[in-house]
Formats: structure tokens, C-alpha cells, sequence
């Protein structure tokens, strides 16, 4: 069901609500304070912040940062994205050490037309994972329009992406959350075949259900990352040291078997004993020896995964394939993004999502030359299993 866009209302005058995603990574600077070390999320939301602004409404923007457990952190306060927020839309912008009350709706009440106001993390009241009824209506009073453009955390019924829905009149989807799911909509429900996916990453638990998903549509599966290794496992193979998970190898053969060959694992890997940057890495083909892990998808497996990407017309990727931190085991995932760019170019439509893959794609310089970067991860996931979407789910129908 289609649900109202920033095309559907009028913003003149009126305070805008706008759950965006800025919970991006830190880094801690030399005096101290901390600083935005990934704008790629910020820089997402701007679209919807300067239509906001632009057409004279009043933003006011909440988001949650990290895990600060329903309590007020100080490292995990959103001053700092204020700041770097600022800077990029070069405007001010004032930012509330508060998040809801008296406070904050005086504040609200005083702004003028096209300013801008980030207000404190959301993730400091309890009362935001709880989707308390109390904090979404003390968030609904700062509102007379709710817009989510909080596509990385539609997957989750909290008060600021779900709750606060209930309690105004008009819920509205933002730009970013328009488009991304515009992206994968077209992926999960009309894609041009060829299609393949590029699954990788830490657990094959995390997927599963995605996994399911794109077995049924995609017409090659390329597997890399530790969770190759739950597959190899659960087909016979030897794979030392590696990283599995052994509850999961009944569900790995059982996917494996349902997908009637189209799923392709590893046939060589970079190993070393370690996944540290002074390991001694080495490629080894097929059963990998008893005190190695490994940690990256071999030059074999790349060579046979680039020519697959080569012949599709679309593209799905999420998960590394190997521990890209760590520059002897970036290999497979810098290849992976160079082929998918290079398919791109030739015309495939590709998606990218998951938060280190994402920073992987970074890494290799590649983002500007995929069709759509996803800045989510679970969202995504969650989203091309065909599962529902509360933030998505709570707006107004159109
Ligand atoms: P995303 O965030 O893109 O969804 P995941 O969080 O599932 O991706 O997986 C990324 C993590 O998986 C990275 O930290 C990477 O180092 C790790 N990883 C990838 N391959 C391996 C491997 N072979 N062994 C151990 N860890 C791995
Ligand atoms: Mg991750």
C-alpha cells in the first residue's frame, strides 16, 4: 500500500517532525570530543531536511545514536552531528539537550520558518525501544507533520519510528525512504534476470530469511564471508579454524539443498591462524588445514564470482567476503565491488546494503558507481525477505 510523500502535504509554517538515521559511526578527536567519522547517513537525510526547509516548514529532527540502554550517555549525545549537520547544510542549526517536555515544545514553539532543530537521542528515554505509549504522544506534541525518513530503523517498532505515528494526523514518508524503497522494491518484486546476489558477512543466522528470499528469485547465489564456512561445514567439507556456527548447519544444508545448484561457496580461501593484520596469510584450495581460518574468499573463487557479476542485470549485495578491516583479507570484497561497479556501468541495476558493507564499498571507492547504496541493514535485509516494516507500515496510506 503506497503511503503520503512530501508531494502529499504542506509544510508552510507548519513543525515538521522528521525521524532521520543519524546514527553514524564516531571517532574521538584529539581534544577529546567526539566527531562524525561516516557522514553517509546525514548526508542521506539532506534531501527531506532542505524540502523541509526550503517550503518554509520548521524541522525538527530526532534520531537515536548507538546503544546508550534507556539512559543518557554522554558519548553517545548527537551534539556533535549538529555540528557537522550544520556544516553541511551551512545553515545553523540548534540542537536540544532534551528530547521531549516543556522544554523542548517552548523551543519548538519559538522557531521561525525554515530552521532547523536536532533534538537529543532518542535511545536516552526508555521509553524509546519500549514504543511507550507516553513518549510517543510527548513526541507527537512537538509535530503538527511526522515525516520518517528513517529507512535503517523502519525495521524497528520503537516510539520514534512507529509510536509517535498514532498521535498525529498526518505521517508522511521522507525522500530516503522513498527511494530506497523504490531500490528495493524493484529488486525484491520486479527484477530483470539475470539476477545475482553477493551473501556474505559474519552469520548466516542473521539471513536466513533473506537467504530464503533471494533463493526463490535470484538465479545465482555467490557466498562468501565467515558464513560460507556454515555451509562448508554442513556439506562435509574441512574447514579448520574457521568461524561457524554450529547450530546452524541443519538450515545451511537444507538451503543449500532447496536451491538445486545455484548456490556457489568458496572453492579457495585465504587462511592465516589469525585475523590479524601481522598473520601470515596464505590461499589454499579446497579443505582448509586443521589450526587455519579462513578469512577471505580466494583469487579462484573471485575470478569464478566477477564473471557471474558480469552477466547480470541485476544485483544484490550484502555481507563482506572476507575480513576487509584487515588489508590481506580485503581482496575478495574490494574485487566484488569492482565488479559489481563495473556491471553497473554496462547497465545492471545494483543494490548495496549492511553496514560494513557499505564501508567496504567506501574503502574501495566505489559508492558513487552502484544504482543505489542502501543505508540500511536489517532494514534491507528484513525488507527483501518480504516481512513487514513498522516505520514503513505506521504512516498514512495515500
Ligand atoms: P553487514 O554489516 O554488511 O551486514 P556483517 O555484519 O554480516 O555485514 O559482516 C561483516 C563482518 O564479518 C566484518 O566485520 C568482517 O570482518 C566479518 N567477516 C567476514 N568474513 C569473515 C571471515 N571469513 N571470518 C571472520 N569474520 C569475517
Ligand atoms: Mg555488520
Amino acid at each position: 500500500m503506497s503511503k503520503l510523500t512530501l508531494d502529499d502535504i504542506d509544510v508552510r509554517g507548519k513543525r515538521v517532525l522528521i525521524r532521520v538515521d543519524f546514527n553514524v559511526p564516531l571517532d574521538t578527536s584529539a581534544d577529546g570530543s567526539p566527531t562524525v567519522a561516516d557522514d553517509t547517513r546525514i548526508r542521506a537525510a539532506l534531501p527531506t531536511i532542505r524540502h523541509v526547509l526550503d517550503h518554509g516548514g520548521k524541522a525538527i529532527l530526532i534520531s537515536h545514536l548507538g546503544r546508550p540502554g534507556g539512559q543518557p550517555v554522554p558519548d553517545l549525545s548527537l551534539t556533535c552531528v549538529a555540528d557537522h549537520l550544520g556544516s553541511l547544510l551551512d545553515e545553523r542549526v540548534r540542537f536540544s539537550s532534551n528530547t521531549v517536555g516543556d522544554t523542548v515544545e517552548e523551543v519548538v514553539a519559538a522557531m521561525g520558518n525554515g530552521s532547523v532543530i536536532l533534538l537529543e537521542n532518542t535511545r536516552f528515554d526508555p521509553g524509546e525501544k519500549a514504543n511507550d505509549e507516553e513518549f510517543s504522544r510527548a513526541l507527537a506534541a512537538l509535530a503538527d507533520v511526522y515525516v520518517n525518513d528513517a529507512f535503517g530503523a523502519a525495521h524497528r517498532a520503537h516510539a520514534s519510528t512507529a509510536g509517535v505515528a498514532q498521535f498525529v494526523d498526518t505521517a508522511a514518508m521522507g525522500r530516503l525512504m522513498e527511494s530506497e524503497i523504490a531500490a528495493l522494491t524493484k529488486v525484491r518484486d520486479d527484477p530483470e534476470h539475470p539476477m545475482i546476489a553477493v551473501l556474505g558477512g559474519a552469520k548466516v543466522s542473521d539471513k536466513l530469511g533473506t537467504f530464503r528470499a533471494l533463493n526463490d528469485t535470484a538465479d545465482d547465489l555467490l557466498v562468501g564471508g565467515a558464513m560460507s564456512y556454515t555451509f562448508l561445514k554442513a556439506l562435509g567439507h574441512e574447514v579448520g579454524a574457521s568461524r561457524v556456527e554450529d547450530d546452524r548447519l541443519d538450515a545451511a544444508e537444507s538451503l543449500y539443498e532447496e536451491a538445486g545448484g545455484h548456490i556457489h561457496l568458496p572453492s579457495d580461501h585465504v587462511d592465516a591462524a589469525s585475523p590479524d593484520a601481522d598473520a601470515e596469510g596464505s590461499v589454499v584450495e579446497g579443505d582448509i588445514p586443521e589450526d587455519l581460518m579462513g578469512l577471505d574468499i580466494g583469487p579462484a573463487t573471485l575470478a569464478e564470482y566477477q564473471d557471474l557479476i558480469s552477466g547480470a542485470a541485476t544485483i544484490v549485495w550484502n555481507g563482506p567476503m572476507g575480513v576487509f578491516e584487515v588489508e590481506q583479507f580485503a581482496s575478495g570484497t574490494m574485487g566484488i565491488a569492482e565488479a559489481v561497479a563495473d556491471a553497473t556501468a554496462n547497465g545492471a541495476f545494483s543494490v548495496v546494503g549492511g553496514g560494513d558493507s557499505v564501508s567496504a564499498l567506501n574503502r574501495s571507492g566505489h559508492s558513487d558507481d552502484i544504482s543505489h547504496v542502501s543505508t540500511g541493514g536489517g532494514a534491507m535485509l528484513t525488507f527483501l525477505e518480504g516481512a513487514p516494516l513498522p516505520g514503513i507500515d505506521a504512516l498514512t496510506d495515500a
